[in-house]
């Protein structure tokens, strides 16, 4: 009987169990190593800091139903991947052999690489939401900086995202006009890509969101309330948001597997990692210059899905990933953009609409069904 084990259990470990699950190999075992018996929708993170979403059990289900009936998952940690020998090594002391190994383990946030980062708060777990919610509450006014503290991380328009939607929030509570909201941005625009920049900052200047060029956060004075730039910029501010660096899994930088921060570099088409074209990497574990979103890992889980099965039947894997990203940016009050882009066409000036609101409502609704087994 063959193996192919999949480390990481997400977005894309689970898109990538669930389409090949569909394609019926003969004699294989297809098993998901995830590390949490949950699965957390985690683009609700931000909804959930601003109280739109205040019930968790909505933004959560058990990974076990959302895989195929025919995957075997087990609720372990991986501490150690042997390329070498093709062996995973679990918590529990199990030591799994696999004919093919997809690396699906995401990223991790280190704030304390940030001095003083304690200060900050932001809504890249679900505890930080709930914390920033609260803080939010509370807070009846002054001046809120929203920042970056490396790059890469997930989701590139997320900060952007939350500075249009606390306008929404400030507005709802009728203090908009009690506080001022900051965006640095560690780029001299908003956005890595220049047309949608152009549309990011447009939305900011018409929403009174000030926004600063080329602020890298290099340190924050808790005491004083400022944030210092690398730049030598520095801002005071009553209520610090800040995305937290990433860095790549634990269990990819114990195995040596990662590069630069802990990225697994892997072809840019074929998604294999370095000579072991059995070893395969996706989503935000990879060290492809894309960017870190849930829309990546599940295009490109589906090109691997396909790959593996290809070679199990012994065909040639012809399936590559183009680099496709589609994600939304919602800018409240009902409008967002969408925006669209591969490595070869760069995205277009979006525009925001109702119907992209509309779009985003959508993703968020069919992410359990259609989207997490692979059908769309
Ligand atoms: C606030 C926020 C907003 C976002 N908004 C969007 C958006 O609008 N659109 C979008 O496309 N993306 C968005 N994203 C990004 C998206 O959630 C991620 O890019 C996506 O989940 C990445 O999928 P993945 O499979 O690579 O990793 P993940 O989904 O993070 O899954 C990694 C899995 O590996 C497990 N794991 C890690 N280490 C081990 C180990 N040693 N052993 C076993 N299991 C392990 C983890 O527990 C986890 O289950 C957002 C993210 C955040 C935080």
């Amino acid at each position: 009987m063959k193996k192919i084990v999949i480390v990481g259990g997400g977005t894309g470990g689970t898109v990538v169990a669930n389409v090949l699950a569909r394609k019926r190999i003969s004699d294989t075992a297809i098993i998901v190593v995830n590390d949490s018996s949950n699965h957390v929708y985690q683009p609700a993170f931000i909804y959930r800091a601003l109280g739109e979403i205040i019930d968790e059990s909505k933004i959560m289900r058990e990974e076990r139903k959302l895989l195929d009936k025919k995957v075997e998952l087990l609720i372990d940690r991986a501490l150690k991947i042997d390329v070498q020998n093709r062996q995973v090594w679990l918590e529990s002391g199990k030591q799994l052999e696999y004919d093919y190994l997809i690396i699906s383990t995401g990223s991790r946030i280190v704030p304390e690489e940030v001095p003083g980062y304690r200060a900050a708060h932001h809504f890249y777990t679900l505890e930080g939401a709930r914390i920033l919610h609260e803080t939010l509450e509370r807070f009846n006014g002054g001046v809120v900086a929203v920042g970056i503290g490396g790059i890469p991380y997930k989701c590139p328009p997320a900060p952007a995202e939350f500075c249009c939607l606390l306008d929404y929030y400030f507005t709802k509570r009728k203090i908009r006009d009690k506080v001022e909201i900051h965006y640095l941005s560690p780029l001299p625009r908003t956005f890595p890509h220049e047309a949608v920049a152009e549309s990011i900052r447009e939305m900011m200047e018409e929403k009174e969101i000030h926004w600063h060029p080329m602020f890298n956060i290099e340190s924050i004075d808790s005491e004083r309330r400022v944030v210092n730039s690398l730049e030598g910029e520095s801002l005071k501010y009553d209520l610090l948001v800040m995305v937290p660096p990433h860095r790549g899994a634990e269990v990819v930088e114990r195995s040596e597997l990662g590069v630069d921060g802990g990225w697994i570099p892997v072809d840019k088409h074929t998604l294999q990692y370095r000579d072991y074209s059995e070893v395969y990497a996706i989503g935000d574990a990879t060290n492809l210059p894309i960017s870190k979103a849930g829309s990546v890992a599940h295009f490109e889980a589906k090109v691997v899905a396909e790959r593996i099965y290809s070679d199990t039947i012994g065909h040639k894997p012809e399936a590559v990933y183009d680099g496709r990203v589609t994600c939304f940016c919602d800018a409240g009050f009902k409008k967002a953009i969408y925006m669209s882009f591969n490595y070869e066409n760069p995205p277009k000036k979006p525009r925001f609409s109702y119907l992209w609101y509309l779009g985003k409502q959508m993703v968020n609704r069919f992410y359990w069904s259609l989207i997490l087994r692979g059908i769309v």
